[in-house]
């Protein structure tokens, strides 16, 4: 990948080369109901990453003999669109999109009532438009809301954030010039108010310490993101009410 080295990515006085402190998330906008074809959509901005998240169902299985007595089939489909790195990328799955995809169908499966559905499926879709780092995180986020726009119940809302280590320094929310710098990255998905964490990653080399400060910080940022989901989710709910005034006035 050609992304310009950046001789430094921190400076003495402990500032990132965005701009942000070390334990600073980048700027996120969230947006719910963003797709008219998917029974439920959501769309995330954090710093230069646009993703798309839908979800469909819960509907018939296809193939009907992967359909569960007595629940529903969670599947995800995460995948990076040709035009969203540098460097072109093939349409067709990669290794890194399928490892991808199980592991967020797997951070949803503690959340998600599957079992008020048997026989059904349930199906995530990320498009990752523009790449930054951290869109395994970004997505998990955006097809959390996309699931509640689907009315679909679950246990909590599911938060992701990535903690890392970048020059000695342990940082937030880790961008990807710091990932492809740094000495480590730490994914975390996180269901805030059940206190349980459904994603757990490591990439790069971290003593157990510092494994569990990074670990904590991404907490810590999967907290402040989770309040930016419930405004996010609330606005769409302030929209259609909104709209259903303006109906009834007409
Ligand atoms: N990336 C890329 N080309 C690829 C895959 C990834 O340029 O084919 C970049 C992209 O910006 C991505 C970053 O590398 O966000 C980090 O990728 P990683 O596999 O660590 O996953 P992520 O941090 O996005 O969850």
């Amino acid at each position: 990948m050609s992304k310009k080295k950046v001789k430094k990515l921190i400076n003495g006085k402990g500032i990132r080369y965005d701009g942000r402190k070390l334990n600073e998330l980048r700027p996120i906008k969230l947006e719910v109901g963003v797709l008219d074809n998917a029974d439920g959509s959501a769309y995330i901005e954090q710093g230069k990453n646009k993703i798309l998240a839908a979800v469909y169902g819960p509907k018939e299985v296809h193939p009907k003999h992967l359909a569960m007595p007595d629940r529903s089939l969670l599947r995800c489909r995460y995948h990076m669109a040709p035009f969203s790195v540098e460097e072109r990328k093939s349409p067709a799955p990669s290794r890194r999109e399928k490892e991808l995809s199980k592991v967020i169908r797997e951070a949803f499966e503690p959340s998600v009532f599957t079992e008020y559905y048997p026989r059904t499926s349930i199906d995530i879709v990320i498009e990752v438009l523009q790449a930054d780092g951290g869109t395994r995180c970004a997505g998990i986020t955006a097809a959390s809301l996309a699931l509640a726009d689907a009315g679909i119940p679950m246990r909590d809302l599911v938060s992701a954030c990535a903690a890392g280590k970048v020059e000695g320094h342990l940082v937030l929310d880790v961008a990807d010039l710091e990932d492809k710098q740094g000495e480590a990255d730490v994914p975390v998905a996180y269901m805030p108010n059940l206190n349980a964490i459904t994603l757990l990653q490591m990439d790069g080399m971290l003593t157990s310490e510092e494994f569990e400060q990074a670990i904590n910080l991404a907490v810590e940022g999967c907290k402040q993101i989770y309040q930016l989901q419930k405004e996010a989710l609330k606005a769409k709910y302030v929209e259609v009410k909104e709209a259903k005034k303006e109906d009834a006035e007409q």
